[in-house]
């Protein structure tokens, strides 16, 4: 297509084409990375979300245009697919390239985009101390947080979603405005100045003060509690998977007395070490790599009854096995029971 592109169009001229993508495109930092690499092309234009998709407008010399469709192909693989490319006469105006607000017009085409687990990066940050986002379990960026999950209504901008209510400090501002940022353009960009903030409730649903409400909730799981944890697209119920009287009751309370539960681990070796492993060989790799982080089955080498691992979910699920800022209490493993319930 771009061989084309350029065979019809290899004149060096002004040109300018407006690109439809559709698929899975918002949420998932898609409208940055075309940002960069127009900036890169020196092509002037926007990209903006639409009602169906996103959709890449540029204006520049027409050989560069082909190159960087090509490129742009690249960028949007498996369910994301170019659906149209529009010639049109150049303005002759567009000398920047620009992140515009989204299109709402015509009917909704899109293909929702799922809740994504902390990516390494925000993992990162949330443990290193002194990091502005340093133990604020609720860190997300352009590729990762919850999506699905907190979305009102289509396009995918953070007005239309839970997040709304919540006003960007000077620093979240400059993060979102700054295209070489990992959190240009990210609509859950949040921090413990400016983001929403975890609590804790008792059984009855009461507020229960907590300066930290993380080290809290160890602290339950550490006593032999069961707490439940907002995540990621609803809640986990967890107990120490290591305390068998906890794991009785949560059976008990949950009414589950033989099937197995999913075991929270910190990462593949802790998955090995409580048996993980599959007969099909890559999924440790799968494990590691699945954009949602789903408990895989696992058959464990002690018992045979099936089980299963995952890795943490969420931030504050990451956080639970070391909560910051002070000294992890070593790794504990939770046992959960998948409980996800949309929470608009
Ligand atoms: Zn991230
Ligand atoms: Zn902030």
């Amino acid at each position: 297509m771009a061989a084309s592109a350029t065979a019809s169009h290899g004149s060096s001229r002004l040109r300018r084409c407006i690109i439809a993508i559709e698929g899975v495109v918002q949420g998932i930092g898609f409208r940055p990375a075309v940002y960069r690499l127009a900036v890169r092309h020196g092509l002037g234009g926007s990209v903006r979300n639409s009602l169906q998709g996103v959709l890449v407008d540029v204006e520049g010399d027409a050989t560069v245009i082909a190159s960087f469709v090509a490129e742009l192909d690249a960028l949007a693989p498996g369910n994301r697919r170019r659906a149209s490319i529009t010639w049109q006469e150049p303005r002759g105006s567009a000398s920047a390239f620009t992140v515009d607000a989204s299109l709402r017009s015509g009917t909704a085409e899109l293909s929702p985009t799922p809740d994504r687990a902390t990516c390494e990066d925000c993992l990162a940050e949330l443990m290193r101390p002194g990091d502005h986002r340093h133990g604020y379990a609720l860190l997300t960026c352009s590729v990762c947080g919850p999506r699905f999950t907190i979305v009102r209504a289509l396009p995918y901008d953070r007005e239309r979603t839970t997040m709304a209510g919540f006003a960007l400090c000077a620093r979240c501002r400059r993060e979102y405005e700054t295209p070489s940022d990992r959190r240009f353009h990210a609509e859950t960009i949040a921090c413990p100045r400016c983001g929403p903030l975890l609590a804790v409730r008792g059984a009855d649903g009461a507020p229960v003060a907590a300066a930290d409400p993380i080290r809290t909730a160890a602290a339950a799981l550490r006593d032999g509690g069961i707490v439940g944890l907002k995540g990621i697209g609803g809640y986990h119920l967890a107990c120490d998977a290591t305390n068998a009287a906890a794991i009785v009751e949560l059976r008990r309370r949950k009414r589950r007395e033989a099937k197995p539960l999913a075991v929270m681990v910190t990462d593949l070796a802790a998955a090995r070490a409580v048996g993980h492993h599959h007969r099909r060989r890559g999924a440790a790799a799968q494990l590691a790599g699945a954009a949602d982080r789903p408990a895989r089955e696992a058959r464990g080498h002690r018992d045979r009854r099936r089980g299963g691992a995952g890795l943490p979910r969420s931030r504050s699920h990451a956080s639970l096995h070391a909560p910051p800022p002070s000294p992890a209490p070593g790794r504990r493993r939770a046992a959960g029971d998948d409980e996800r319930q949309r929470d608009r």
